[in-house]
């Protein structure tokens, strides 16, 4: 007999190619188990080639939503029927949700980014002076949030130059965001209030800390809180020096519970247990 429509089918999926090292599915499945809802959140290794069809899945019976990442969240957006104003200003989803009979895109990444900050760190953004590192997705995410937030001024500093111009060209109306060069960064360092690393530099990569930070040696803020969106290692060498100079630290993990928090949200239509997410999301990190 088919279990479809009954609890027992329901399920929320992550999108992701590949899907390995995720800890979405040990958060909403602890989650899920706190609140007795009966459901399970599957992740589900989606080749590019694949994401069409893995969408549709989500029109059938029993689906709450999906999480999308790494490399499908800008792809998925023409498969979806409707955007979040999030989503759309981004041009980037991480979350989908079951809505009016289709299927929604949202980003909780510039959410869960604030709330961390506000929350966890006590800092408020608004009038703030902010250098971000990075020009990827979460770059989009987090410099939309701040400049939502309030915040005074964004430097924004990229590998790619290009990329980075072409971030502060679609933000322009928003608010006040500059591209600074590799000789521009110790003076937006010695200006800033908050450093956030969007990058992956600082990543473990095969489970070992690569001991690398995205900032020059030698250059650290001169009393910016630093946050680094990195959650694996707990402590990159970024915060691990920047903790050395005396300087307020956090890492990736409270936007990471956040973000995903704010999607169960929006699957359940419940309050998100963030201190059981948190709490899952620390174990599923700490080796075996
Ligand atoms: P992405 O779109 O691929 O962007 C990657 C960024 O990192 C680009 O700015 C890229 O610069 C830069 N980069 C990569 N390798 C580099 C290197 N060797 N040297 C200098 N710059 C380098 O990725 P994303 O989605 O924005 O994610 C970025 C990071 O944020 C990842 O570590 C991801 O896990 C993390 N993240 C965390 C959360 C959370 O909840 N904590 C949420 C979202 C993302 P170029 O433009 O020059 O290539």
């Amino acid at each position: 007999m088919s279990a479809h429509g009954s609890d027992a089918a329901r399920r929320a999926l992550l999108l992701a190619w590949p899907a390995g090292h995720s800890l979405s599915p040990a958060m909403h499945d602890a989650a899920f188990r706190e609140l007795g809802i009966a459901a399970r959140y599957e992740a589900r290794e989606v080749p590019p080639e694949g994401l069409a069809e893995a969408v549709a899945e989500l029109r059938g019976p029993g689906v709450l939503g999906a999480n999308v990442t790494v490399p499908h969240k800008e792809a998925v957006l023409a498969l979806l029927d409707g955007l979040e104003p999030e989503a759309a200003a981004i041009g980037a989803v991480n979350t989908i949700v079951r809505a009016d009979g289709g299927l929604r895109g949202a980003n909780t990444d510039g959410a869960g980014f604030l709330r961390a900050l506000r929350q966890d760190a006590g800092f408020d953004p608004a009038g703030a002076e902010v250098l971000l590192l990075g020009a990827g997705g979460a770059a989009r995410a987090v410099a939309h949030a701040l400049l939502g937030a309030g915040a005074a001024r964004v430097g924004l500093h990229n590998r790619t130059p290009e990329r980075a111009a072409a971030l502060a060209a679609a933000f322009a109306e928003r608010g006040e965001l500059r591209v600074l060069e590799a000789g521009e960064l110790s003076g937006g360092l010695e200006r800033a209030d908050l450093l956030v690393n969007t990058t992956s530099v600082g990543m473990a990569r095969g489970g070992r800390d690569p001991d690398v930070s995205p900032l020059p040696a030698g250059l650290l803020p001169r009393r910016a809180l630093v946050v680094d969106l990195v959650y694996r290692p707990a402590r990159t060498r970024l915060l691990r020096e920047a903790e050395a100079a005396g300087l307020p630290t956090q890492n990736g993990l409270p936007m990471l519970v956040y973000q995903g928090a704010e999607a169960f949200e929006r699957w359940t239509g419940r309050a998100a247990p963030v201190a059981v997410m948190r709490a899952a999301a620390e174990a599923a990190l700490r080796p075996s």
